[in-house]
């Protein structure tokens, strides 16, 4: 499976409720503290054991067409060919879905 490239870095918020040493303190209207939020580092990653699902979908006027999940890219385009040599539809929503882990960075 091809590499997607280097991860993207960025920061999450985690609710860390009676945690003392929060940074930032949302208050409701009551003016009592209600959550303490933590900012870290975190990471994504494509997740290889999760696969990548390809789809194609037609969308002609009324058509609803669609190739359903595909573990191969050739599957959905291959749909898309034959559904266009039928009906003469020759324009397709394709989408690919990959998995992605979150990590914390320490
Ligand atoms: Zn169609």
């Amino acid at each position: 499976m091809a590499d997607s490239g280097p991860p993207v870095t960025g920061t999450a918020a985690h609710d860390v409720k009676r945690d003392r040493v929060g940074l930032a303190i949302d208050q409701e209207a009551s003016r009592k503290p209600r959550h303490i939020f933590r900012f870290a580092d975190h990471v994504i990653r494509h997740a290889a054991e999760g696969g990548i699902i390809y789809e194609a979908f037609c969308v002609a006027y009324e058509c609803g067409a669609e190739s359903g999940p595909q573990d191969e890219q050739n599957a959905a385009q291959d749909w898309a060919l034959r559904h266009s040599g039928r009906t003469g539809h020759d324009l397709f929503r394709r989408v690919v879905t990959d998995h992605a882990h979150v990590t914390r960075v320490e």
